[in-house]
């Protein structure tokens, strides 16, 4: 069992503030601050360039990708950390095309994250072999699953609405229809417990930004079946993937397994907060996680929904079919959530209309989530967002 009023002690969240967002970036693990500085000041100052040896920092990715394959159910040495999630997106979908040449069709869904949908589209225009991306509406997903496939690529939970697809069920149909499936877990590692080996997937991405708290910037994952690598010829062949980047040869050659994967020069700094991050996950029973999830989210429903009846559910009411965020529709979403941010709620915005709020046991609780439903029915019933402070938007919603 978890003991999560322990792993909420664990991290650094501002006095009075209700963190519903570590879903998009997760809060400060205290070890964090202490763990970067002295990776600052002992290794990097004091070791510098001996650092990538003594310090250990050229095995990072491999080291660190195995306690995040703890989490996904992956086979040690098969998660590699680097570069962004749009840049791990991009080397699965390549490599997952390559494994079914005769075929030219890409299905995703119009739930994926758009960075997922761009990449796809420029590396479909950079191929130039006529491939297509074909984007249907996520329940149709199952029904378009054909011969004609070669790749399914999906976010696992849908970023706007929490919906979460049947990995087990997709990944079986793809297969039997000859495709090979690309899981993104961005709001899924973390959040629930995810099974690769178990569903069979081939290919599965993620960051550690989100739900595995490693701070804004963190390093992405890959992961590719043990079935598969060894034939997997990257896309993006940089240095630090080559059987041996030392030997400073011209012609490429690819690292042994998820090496490969690689790209270019780790960031160190980044790594050591996601290594004190991971401390915290070490100890964390994902079937524990999940249930405390699921009484959660299944709180916040039951109370916004008492409390609120101009907020519309956006989330699967089934909780076997939503990841660890609820959100609502509502017309004047934006200004809503910037009166509850105002208010110390911290929840975002999706556009059109979603008020998004994340749902993470691991520092979040039944107190924290009756105060959060106490603010938000202010806020709502008192038409609190009507205000002009509130419709100002920035970059960042
Ligand atoms: C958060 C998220 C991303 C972000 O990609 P970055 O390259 O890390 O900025 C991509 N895809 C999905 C599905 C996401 O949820």
């Amino acid at each position: 069992m978890t003991d999560f009023a322990r792993t909420k002690a664990l991290f650094d969240l501002p006095d009075g503030m209700i963190y519903l967002d570590g879903n998009s970036l997760g809060p400060l693990p205290k070890a964090a601050a202490a763990r970067v500085s002295r990776c600052v000041t002992q290794e990097w100052g004091e070791k510098l360039i001996t650092g990538w040896n003594k310090a250990g920092w050229m095995v990072q990715p491999t080291a660190l990708g195995d306690r995040v394959g703890r989490l996904i159910g992956a086979e040690p040495g098969h998660v590699v950390l680097g570069d962004t999630l749009s840049i791990k997106v991009y080397q699965a979908l390549a490599a997952a095309i390559d494994l079914v040449p005769d075929r030219k069709v890409i299905l995703t869904d119009s739930g994926n994250f758009p960075s997922d949908i761009y990449m796809a589209e420029g590396l479909i225009k950079s191929l130039g072999h006529g491939h297509e991306l074909r984007v249907v509406a996520p329940e149709d997903v199952a029904d378009h699953i054909n011969d004609d496939i070669a790749v399914l690529m999906l976010t696992q939970v849908d970023y706007r609405t929490g919906r979460l697809h049947d990995m087990a069920a997709l990944t079986k149909a793809a297969h039997a229809a000859g495709a090979v499936t690309v899981w993104d877990l961005a709001h899924a590692a973390g959040a629930l417990a995810v099974d690769v080996q178990g569903c069979a997937a081939d290919f599965a991405v993620g960051c550690t930004y989100k739900y595995l708290n490693a701070g804004p910037g963190a390093p992405a994952f890959i992961y590719i079946a043990p079935r598969h690598v060894d034939q997997c010829q990257p896309a993006l062949s940089g240095w630090l993937g080559h059987e041996a980047p030392f030997a400073f040869d011209l012609d490429y050659r690819p690292g042994s397994g998820i090496e490969r994967m690689r790209v270019g020069t780790p960031p160190v700094l980044q790594m050591a907060a996601l290594d004190a991050a991971l401390d915290i996950w070490d100890e964390v029973d994902m079937a524990a996680l999940r249930r405390a999830s699921i009484a959660l989210t299944e709180r916040f429903i039951a109370g916004v929904e008492a409390a609120c009846p101009m907020l519309t559910l956006a989330s699967p009411r089934d909780p076997q079919r939503r990841g660890s965020q609820v959100s609502f529709r509502f017309e004047n979403g934006y200004a809503a959530m910037q009166a509850c941010i105002a208010r110390n709620v911290i929840g975002d915005f999706r556009a059109p209309d979603i008020m998004r709020f994340g749902f993470t046991p691991l520092f979040i609780d039944a107190e924290d989530v009756d105060a959060a439903i106490r603010v938000i029915a202010d806020v709502m019933q008192n038409q609190l967002w009507d205000d002009p402070a509130y419709q100002t938007k920035s970059a960042v919603t």
